[in-house]
């Protein structure tokens, strides 16, 4: 049995790994490349690093929006006084 690459080791919703194989109940996957032993994921790796890096920097760029958008409330609200 592979040892598949997951960012998500802790998520149960990944049901196919990033080599794109299907996970069944005793598939293994991890986090940490030096438990992989998939050839597919090992093979992929750079791709699914880089791929994995966007995801990140997506996920990051839209808290920075939600926060700037709180930030907007905040200000709009301080500035609009007590009313309703
Ligand atoms: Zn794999």
């Amino acid at each position: 049995m592979a040892t598949h690459f997951d960012p998500y080791p802790d998520s149960y919703e990944a049901e196919q790994a990033p080599c794109g194989t299907w996970l069944g109940e005793r598939s293994e996957s991890s986090s940490n490349w030096a438990h992989v032993d998939c050839r597919l994921c090992l093979k992929r790796k750079t791709e699914i690093i880089a791929a994995h890096a966007v995801n990140e920097a997506a996920i990051i760029e839209q808290m920075g929006d939600m926060a700037a958008y709180f930030r907007r409330n905040e200000a709009a609200c301080a500035a609009g006084g007590q009313d309703e």
